[in-house]
């Protein structure tokens, strides 16, 4: 086992991570900016070390200066939670070079599905089912407009390393096509530094529904099912939960042997999410995300089991703790992403805490970095608390998740919690009946 892990994260997740790590008598050690010294993570390490200023490029995103903390402090293995360097192979390929070991998967896989366009033809190739689209990459208007008529529209224009939501336009009609393409490229180009761009057929109203794996290195790898994240804002998920309503038994079985099938013929370790497109009964892969993911404590509550301490065995060359028969799921489990925003705009709301109370009681879990006195900064992503909730079927959950909203208290800035609190109380979202579209549709009519 590792002596020391150096967690390459902030906020929630570091905190996260840093939990797993002391549970299994691993020496931890933070790293953080100058605007994050008074954080939960850098509180709670065994060790903590500065890596730059506010700035994420020049912090977070520091491979250098996160490699000399690996060696200053001697940590042995390197979590890098989500976001971040999470999915920087080259990131991967340094540690590696240092002997440090990268809890997570293979450099190879995470190039492979951190280009959606590779991602998209390795998953064709695999055997599972894409959404209809262009072979690979639009290079100009004329292949734009013949992929786009045989598709029939709407279609959307996707860049190859978008991500977070971002680098998708949605084209209603042909006349539209070719600004909507030079537009795509050049945002492409500005935001990820790479201005390649693919169709796809725009779905017009799917659930978003993804699969949990998890593999060991000797190629043992087993599901959490899915989780349904259908409730979103520009493409970002709000809401997650698990079992989703329209998934029944027959087709969960179908999805994941199928998922962890084609996983296995690659190869794949550690932990990795496969997102699908689900519509009229038929599932469309739409990427991989080759790290752990915000919403996995869903999972984790159904399954009663513990993704990250798994995570950090398996890259220490443990087997797979369980296989799939072991691994039962019980009850309901539902995600609200707590933002630091305003709840009617969404516009970022930084600022100091100045009073924090969690919910707590049975079947509640909080995972979040704040504390009374915390200054939220403005330079990073606003999500500063995981409300998850527990319990033995959906209808009793849904309510427990009432009175967790009601119990939580956080002061002095915006949150999110407002709007949850309007949310699950619509009928749509009590009935398990909404889909992607379902949110913005409501903003435009409340
Ligand atoms: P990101 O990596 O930015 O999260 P994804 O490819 O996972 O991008 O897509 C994010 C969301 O965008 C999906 O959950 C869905 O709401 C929407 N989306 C993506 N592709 C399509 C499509 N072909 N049709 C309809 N909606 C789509």
């Amino acid at each position: 086992m590792f002596n020391k892990i150096l967690i390459a994260n902030r906020g929630e997740i570091a905190v996260r991570v840093l939990r797993a790590c002391k549970e299994l008598g691993i020496q931890t050690v933070a790293v953080y900016s100058s605007a994050d010294k008074n954080a939960m993570h850098v509180k709670l390490a065994d060790e903590s070390v500065c890596i730059g200023p506010a700035s994420s490029l020049k912090s977070y995103l520091n491979i250098p200066a996160i490699i000399s903390a690996c060696e200053v402090s001697g940590a042995d293995a390197v979590h890098p939670g989500y976001g971040f360097l999470s999915e920087n192979f080259g990131f991967v390929e340094k540690l590696e070079a240092h002997g440090i070991k990268f809890i997570g998967p293979k450099s190879e896989h995470i190039k492979m599905m951190g280009d959606k366009i590779l991602a998209k033809e390795s998953a064709n190739n695999l055997g599972l089912p894409i959404i209809p689209g262009s072979p690979g990459e639009i290079s100009n208007t004329k292949e734009g407009l013949e992929v786009a008529s045989t598709l029939g529209y709407p279609i959307i224009i996707k860049a190859s390393s978008g991500g977070g939501g971002r680098g998708m336009i949605k084209v209603f009609k042909e006349e539209d096509l070719d600004e909507s393409l030079k537009k795509a490229s050049t945002e492409a180009e500005k935001s990820f530094n790479d201005k390649r761009v693919y169709i796809e057929k725009y779905l017009q109203n799917p659930k978003h529904i993804e699969i949990q794996v998890i593999g060991d290195e000797y190629n043992n790898i087993v599901h959490l099912g899915e989780r349904d994240c259908s409730m979103q804002r520009r493409n970002q998920k709000l809401i997650e939960e698990t079992p989703s309503v329209i998934i029944d038994d027959k087709k969960r079985d179908e999805i994941c042997s199928l998922t962890i099938n084609s996983l296995k013929t690659m190869g794949y370790c550690n932990a990795g999410t496969v997102e699908y497109l689900y519509e009229n009964g038929n599932f469309y892969f739409m990427e991989m995300n080759t790290r752990l993911q915000v919403e996995h404590p869903v999972s984790e509550e159904i399954y009663n089991f513990d993704l990250v301490k798994e995570q950090i065995k398996i890259a220490a060359k443990y087997k797979l703790s369980t296989d799939q028969d072991t691994l039962k799921s019980n009850g309901h489990s539902i995600e609200c992403r707590i933002n630091a925003e305003d709840p009617d705009s969404f516009i970022p709301s930084p600022g100091i805490i100045t009073n924090y109370h969690a919910p707590s009681g049975p079947g509640v879990r909080v995972d979040s970095n704040c504390y009374s006195g915390l200054e939220i900064s403005p330079y990073y992503d606003s999500l500063i608390a995981k409300l998850i909730v527990y319990d033995k079927d959906r209808v009793s959950c849904i309510q427990r998740l009432k009175r967790a909203l009601d119990e939580f208290v956080i002061d002095g800035i915006k949150t999110t919690i407002p709007f949850f609190q309007q949310i699950i109380n619509q009928k749509d979202f009590e009935d398990g009946s909404y889909d992607i579209n379902w949110l913005e549709n409501y903003k435009k009519n409340n």
